[in-house]
């Protein structure tokens, strides 16, 4: 294991925000960003055995199987770019998949994970996710709302066309929620007695960006006995 290495879990409703915070957290701490649901979507497009197992699954908004996903993350998690560590979003969803984490975690000798959960309000969620736009070449997301006008629907990062989820429909969006309050609970609590930290998440990117780097900032920093720890990343923003 990689003695500072640096594992994390962004737990949250769809539409919080936890990809966005990801892609930017992820350059800040140096390790990959491992997004369940990107990795599906991909393997979909890819028109893979796999992806066509999973497609009209991910359309439905249903969640795929406990055994399968943790198959997928149990191989991503081995590879080289994850000795550092790793930023999850969008797993664990269940119980059973924490625990496997868990287990996993233990076997690859890597710390026990930093959990965030982003806390938002159902309106907010579905206003967020009716304007979210994601970029397919590159993942980037952004929002109808923050374009000039609706023509103007191009990434930033390297202009390919930004699309819409098909799974961000408003009946597909509901189905997502139901599943999502239907775990969270259950979640919270194998948490919640751990390295939990609740994130305001209704709240401009870069505010919620200095509150997640402030609360790593002060547990990375504490010395760990017999060894020497230091930690470099900053807020790269003002405060709000
Ligand atoms: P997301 O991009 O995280 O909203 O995930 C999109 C879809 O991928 C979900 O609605 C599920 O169908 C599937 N998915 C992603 N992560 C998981 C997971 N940890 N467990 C089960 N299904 C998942």
């Amino acid at each position: 294991m990689c003695a500072d290495a640096k594992v994390i879990i962004f737990l949250g409703p769809p539409g919080s925000g936890k990809g966005t915070q990801a892609a930017r957290l992820s350059p800040a701490l140096g390790v990959p960003t491992v997004s369940t649901g990107d990795m599906l979507r991909r393997e979909c497009a890819s028109g893979s055995n796999l992806g066509r197992s999973v497609q009209s699954i991910l359309a439905s908004g249903q969640l795929v199987s406990d055994d399968l996903i943790n198959q997928v993350v149990g191989s991503r998690l081995r590879e080289s770019d994850c000795k550092a560590g790793y930023i999850l979003d969008g797993y664990p969803r269940t119980v059973s998949q924490a625990q496997y984490l868990d287990e996993l975690l233990g076997r690859l000798r890597m710390p026990s994970p930093v959990v965030f959960d982003f806390e938002i309000s159902t309106e907010e969620i579905v206003a967020r996710l009716s304007s979210r736009r994601q970029c397919m070449q590159c993942g980037a997301i952004s929002s109808i709302d923050e374009k000039s006008n609706g023509t103007d629907l191009f990434c930033e990062r390297d202009g390919a066309e930004l699309i819409q989820r098909p799974d961000d429909n408003p009946a597909t969006i509901r189905e997502r929620l139901r599943l999502y309050e239907r775990n969270a609970g259950k979640l919270l609590r194998y948490y919640g007695k751990r390295n939990c930290h609740r994130i305001r998440a209704a709240r401009p990117p870069e505010a919620v960006l200095n509150d997640l780097l402030a609360r790593l900032g002060s547990q990375w920093s504490k010395p760990v006995p017999g060894r020497q720890r230091k930690l470099s990343i900053q807020p790269t923003y003002q405060h709000i």
